[in-house]
């Protein structure tokens, strides 16, 4: 049973070295359990926050710890009457070939309703993001401009495109032509502000000319300084994700005025304490897709011992779509 582990707590940006890879025994599944094998791991910008010895929302790794996230996989051994030998399951099993779980860890998935790696990605964590933190702190109305930050990524294509499907004006921000182009053309975006390329502030001017009714933020630096000196008179901020600061190089921030002045609301969340939002929003995203108004693009690594790479590269913008690792063939 491959396994990558974090070696050590990352000094600054986190590099290979940081990780491990070591062969342990495949488990045995006890009672009440089924063994798993991983099919797709999913890799999320958290992860990164989890390797630094800090207080957050949720414990930090310590030395020689598995690395933990989500996957997808399937039942290869069974003791559990409703998950029988070939079901396919999501659950919280980590950076590993196999693990044993209890069916109140998993989520059954229908593998008729849509592929099942979007279990990781648009019907699953990320998508539930992007509906939630757009719903129900964003609130849009048809005819406001929605900003998303990230937005050719796994939370903020979902969220620029939940945006267009109530009528908004939705401008988006990425890193490169690629990214810019595929939110504009395939997700049906209004505009997208490359921040790689001239003069972002003009560009975002000119793509926001009612200025900001709705920010959700995926990245912070630059980019939220800049989007917060647009905001309208009672505009409402989802603060998703900071990404540009994970990799150790915390920021400051000097937008409060901004806040102070429009009147703004401005809210953290934390998608996994609001689990009873995420059948509803799963169901609309799924008929969604089947109708074709919500796209979504998977970017997927080979390989168990490919992930620490793959981790580096999705906190340096290197992913396109929702990062993905198969640990085995489907
Ligand atoms: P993405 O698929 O969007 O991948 C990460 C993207 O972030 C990269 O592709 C890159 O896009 C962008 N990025 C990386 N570094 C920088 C940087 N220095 N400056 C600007 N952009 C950068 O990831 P997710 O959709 O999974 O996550 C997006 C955000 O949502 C993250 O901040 C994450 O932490 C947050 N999140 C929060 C949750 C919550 O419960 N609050 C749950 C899930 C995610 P580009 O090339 O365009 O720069």
């Amino acid at each position: 049973n491959t396994q990558v582990l974090m070696k050590q707590h990352p000094k600054g940006a986190v590099t290979e070295q940081d990780f491990e890879i070591v062969q342990r025994d495949i488990p045995k599944p006890g009672p009440d359990q089924v063994l798993v094998r991983n099919v797709y791991l999913s890799l999320d910008p958290y992860m990164r926050g989890r390797m630094d010895a800090v207080r957050s929302y949720a414990a930090h790794l310590n030395p020689g710890d598995m690395m933990g996230g989500g996957t997808v996989g399937l039942v290869i051994e069974s003791n559990v009457e409703k998950l029988p030998v070939g079901t396919y399951v999501n659950g919280m099993l980590g950076w590993q070939e196999y693990a044993v779980a209890k069916a109140n860890e998993l989520r059954v998935l229908d593998p008729k309703v849509a592929p099942v790696s979007t279990a990781l990605g648009v019907l699953g964590m990320p998508g539930c993001t992007a509906h939630y933190g757009l719903m129900s702190i964003g609130e849009p109305k048809a005819g406001e401009t929605v900003v998303v930050s990230a937005a050719s990524g796994a939370v903020g294509s979902v969220v620029g495109q939940i945006a267009k499907i109530k009528g908004c004006r939705v401008v988006g921000i990425a890193g490169g032509k690629d990214k810019c182009d595929y939110v504009v053309n395939e997700l049906g975006f209004d505009a997208c502000i490359d921040y790689k390329a001239g003069d972002m502030q003009a560009a975002f001017k000119a793509a926001t000319p009612n200025r900001v009714d709705v920010y959700f933020e995926n990245v912070g630096g630059d980019i939220m300084e800049m989007v917060f000196g647009r905001l309208n008179a009672f505009s409402r901020v989802a603060i998703c994700g900071l990404i540009s600061g994970y990799d150790g190089k915390p920021q400051a921030f000097t937008g409060m005025r901004h806040i102070l002045v429009n009147r703004a609301k401005v809210q953290g969340f934390i998608i996994s304490e609001h689990m009873g939002y995420w059948p509803g929003a799963i169901g609309e995203m799924a008929g969604w897709i089947k109708a074709g108004k919500l796209k979504y693009r998977e970017d997927i690594a080979e390989g168990l011992t490919s992930a620490p790479k793959a981790f580096l590269g999705l906190l340096t913008g290197k992913n396109f779509g929702k990062q993905l690792v198969r640990v085995s063939p489907e």
